[in-house]
């Protein structure tokens, strides 16, 4: 497997050896093409002397033009009726040079060309009766060339190994933390405590993120099996707790001398036991579902559903002699399941009405701000301050001992707050101790 770093260095490492391919040859392109310019300007004001001096002097002076006129680095061939009267090159090279302009013998002004050894860039031009050719021999500055070129080379070779070294450097420190974290994960995947968290890194990076949303994870996963511990342990106790009340009633029926009565009264107990166990069965299947079926988007009407929980509960508010008051505006559209807002709404009055000795019972519900409020508020026992963050979680019940009501299983407003979560429905609780409460809920 490669690692990031490498693949990363490598990619550097070709984009910065092309860019200083590229730029050797642009230096040494546009070095050659300025060399062409200054060579033929050289020459132009040279000629431009050697025309004047030509003009104005003896032909025994003109044998002396080389102390007069700088020639350097160009070479200088005056004829005089076929006769060479001045060079300042050596033998062996003016031969060279006629050969080539014998060659060439009906070309004049500026000539770029190559002769074996000799490059030549020369005027070749008639001043009185002097024939005149002057140049610049490329091999007098080849040397100096090839100096220049070979500086540009290993100049561009040093910068080259300099940027590597620094890429590999800078590479190596913006990918080191993620190796870090790499390290400190491999340590927390061997280890079971769960509260461990990876090192925070204030690098104000992404990588600062990386490390925050990863911990943030681990709280989650850490928050989700406590949980899950927390729910099977609570589970399996409410589901023992009636299942051992429903052994001692059959071991009180095997007794021999049971009476009729007795055998009815324990059979009735058997059935509320059995009936609870259902109950939290049904609860547990339906906690089970809005975890797998998730949000669906869908309109549901309250005012309508509103009515029908009212009606449902009718019989029982009358049981308990309490008063119902309700103020509910038509046509209260809202996204929500319906099967799951009648669930809510049915969980919310049956606890008004279960928690509330005397009084009465009130439905508000309307829009507020564009946002449609729902509030379930009775005069009912109430809820202490320190409980009321409590009584949504999984099996709370405030106090068995504080209500004549008995059933009651301690999942209804689990059920309630995993479904209004699901719809991003908020719910506020108001409650004072023997006063009542009124549970609102403000509908997204
Ligand atoms: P239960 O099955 O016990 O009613 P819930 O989850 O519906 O379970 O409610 C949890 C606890 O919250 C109840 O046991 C009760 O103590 C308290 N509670 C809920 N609603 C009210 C209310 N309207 N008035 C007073 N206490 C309430």
């Amino acid at each position: 497997m490669k690692s990031i770093k490498s693949k990363l260095f490598i990619s550097y490492f070709f984009t910065i050896f092309i860019i200083i391919i590229s730029l050797c040859f642009f230096s040494i392109y546009f070095f050659n093409q300025n060399k062409q310019k200054d060579n033929n300007k050289l020459l132009s004001t040279t000629y431009i002397e050697i025309e004047k001096f030509l003009k104005n002097n003896s032909q025994n002076k003109i044998k002396n033009i080389d102390i007069h006129i700088d020639l350097q680095n160009q070479f200088l061939i005056i004829f005089q009726n076929k006769d060479i009267i001045f060079s300042n090159e050596t033998l062996h090279n003016t031969e060279k040079i006629l050969n080539f302009l014998r060659i060439n013998k009906n070309k004049e002004q500026h000539h770029n060309t190559h002769i074996k050894d000799l490059e030549l860039n020369y005027i070749k031009k008639s001043i009185n009766d002097y024939q005149v050719y002057l140049g610049i021999n490329e091999r007098y500055l080849n040397k100096s060339l090839s100096e220049i070129y070979l500086v540009i080379i290993i100049s561009n070779i040093v910068i080259f190994f300099i940027l590597t070294i620094l890429g590999y450097l800078l590479i190596n420190k913006t990918i080191n933390p993620l190796k870090q974290i790499l390290n400190e994960l491999k340590v927390l995947q061997n280890n079971d405590d769960l509260s461990k968290r990876l090192k925070e890194n204030k690098t104000n990076d992404e990588f600062e993120q990386l490390i925050n949303s990863l911990n943030k994870m681990l709280e989650n996963i850490e928050n989700s099996v406590k949980n899950i511990k927390q729910f099977t342990s609570d589970a399996s106790h409410e589901l023992k707790t009636p299942l051992t009340v429903i052994q001692g009633h059959i071991d009180l029926c095997k007794k021999e001398n049971v009476s009729k009565e007795e055998l009815v009264k324990t059979l009735n107990q058997i059935d509320l036991e059995q009936k609870k166990l259902q109950e939290i069965i049904k609860a547990f299947l339906l906690l089970s579902r809005i975890d797998k079926e998730g949000t669906k988007n869908k309109n549901a009407s309250l005012d309508k559903i509103l009515f029908e929980c009212i009606e449902v509960n009718l019989l029982y508010l009358e049981e308990k002699n309490l008063k119902l008051e309700f103020d509910i505006q038509e046509d209260l559209e809202i996204n929500f399941d319906e099967k799951y807002l009648q669930i809510v709404i049915n969980n919310l009055l049956l606890n008004a009405i279960k928690y509330t000795k005397k009084g009465f019972v009130f439905i508000e519900a309307k829009r507020v701000n564009k946002k449609v409020v729902l509030k379930i508020q009775d005069s009912g026992i109430g809820i202490e301050e320190k409980n009321q963050s409590k009584i949504f979680e999984r099996f709370y019940r405030v106090d068995k001992a504080r209500t004549d009501m008995k059933d009651g299983i301690g999942l209804g407003l689990a059920i309630v707050k995993k479904i209004c979560d699901r719809y991003n429905c908020k719910i506020v609780l108001e409650s004072k101790v023997q006063k009542g409460s009124t549970f609102s809920l403000i509908f997204s």
